[in-house]
């Protein structure tokens, strides 16, 4: 196998001072590195490259931009300019990579320079996604809290008894709308912050009863029949119940909120391959296509005046989906514009000998 040229590793590297084998450990250490590194001489001649910034060697297409970027970098290097530099890469993958050089200097004496090859692309994703969210929730609460200072603005001028009850009435469901998604909020940052979450196997059937029950009152008041298929008494799951019975209600929530008066929603449990599938259908509004990617994301709805009227928050699916990934399942949704959507929730089933030994 070759091996990459290393500092003061010569032909005659079997008989190694102490130098170069120190020079060999540090090149080999330098392969570990998850980190790009590329080390030239005083006169730009290649002296070490690690495994990680190989693929910037003989590049094309986007890695050849990164490749110009050391070259130009490591240049400057050499005259004692220490540089960085943010490039995005388009890809596909989509990358950022910061890359860094300075000259390696015996006092006065430049005798090569070093570049290092960083890849940020998962801190920028993060930083992106949580500058979104900020934006988000600031915007999702702006609204309700706009709406509270009007109504209580128009409240303070008016005279008549009956205006201001009703303007009450609107104060009352904007601030429950506020809580419901200050609750929401609280909810998934909890799950997330969850490190070592409580486990204890539970019959799939009480989360399944305790969630229709939750949500009863609403389905009548709606007129919406309910229908819970049997669930049999052996198909059991290590949750937090609390969690799970919270994601199914938000199942069957929505697929009361995005259905008509008198349309039935179905919910079930069976197992397949291992797994439990929890189901919730309903035959309402259903989902476009092009949204079905996107309705997990937080705040995202299909259609806002909808969600709005009927005391959303955009945040339910979200839950849902943390949940069930914190309990290493995974939630799918199938669903046909104006004939209904089928939620599924995949949840390891509790092997028999833990549940035996932890009951
Ligand atoms: P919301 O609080 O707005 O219901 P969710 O996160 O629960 O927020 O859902 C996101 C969006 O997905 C909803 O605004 C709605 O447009 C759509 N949606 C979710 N469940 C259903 C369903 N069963 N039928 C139709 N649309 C749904």
């Amino acid at each position: 196998m070759s091996r990459p040229p290393s500092p003061g590793v010569g032909p005659g590297a079997d008989e190694a001072t102490p130098d170069e084998e120190d020079c060999r450990r540090l090149a080999r250490a330098l392969e570990c590195v998850p980190d790009g590194v590329v080390v030239v001489d005083a006169e730009g001649n290649e002296t070490f490259r690690n495994a990680a910034a190989m693929r910037f060697r003989d590049a094309r297409h986007a890695e050849a931009l990164a490749a110009h970027a050391v070259d130009q970098l490591l240049e400057a290097a050499r005259q004692g300019v220490v540089d960085e530099r943010e490039l995005p890469l388009f890809g596909p993958p989509r990358e950022v990579l910061v890359i860094r050089a300075q000259p390696l200097a015996d006092g006065a004496n430049i005798f090569g320079a070093v570049a290092l090859i960083h890849d940020v692309t998962d801190t920028r994703r993060v930083e992106s996604v949580r500058r979104d969210f900020v934006a988000n929730v600031s915007h999702e609460l702006k609204t309700p809290l706009g709406a509270l200072g009007l109504l209580a603005e128009t409240m303070a001028s008016a005279d008549d008894v009956e205006v201001v009850r009703r303007l009450a009435e609107q104060l009352v469901r904007e601030s429950d709308r506020l809580g419901r998604i200050v609750d929401d909020l609280l909810d998934l940052s909890l799950i997330e912050a969850q490190e070592a979450p409580t486990r204890e196997p539970t019959p799939v059937r009480i989360l399944v009863e305790e969630a229709v029950e939750r949500l009863g009152p609403l389905a009548v008041a709606q007129g919406i029949p309910l229908q819970t298929e049997p669930v049999t008494d052996d198909l059991l799951v290590n949750c937090d119940p609390g969690q799970l019975v919270s994601a199914i209600t938000n199942l069957l929530d929505n697929a009361v909120k995005y259905s008509e008066p008198g349309r039935v929603v179905e919910i079930g449990a069976r197992p397949e391959h291992g797994q439990v599938l929890i189901e919730v259908r309903d035959h309402g509004i259903g989902i476009p296509s092009r949204d079905l990617e996107r309705i997990f994301e937080r705040f995202y709805r299909v259609d806002k005046a909808r969600s709005r009227a009927t005391g959303g928050t955009g945040l339910g699916l979200a839950i849902v989906r943390h949940v069930t990934e914190a309990h290493g399942g995974e939630v799918m949704v199938e669903s046909i514009e104006g004939e209904g959507s089928t939620f599924r929730l995949a949840l390891p089933l509790a092997d028999a000998t833990t549940v035996a030994e932890m009951s």
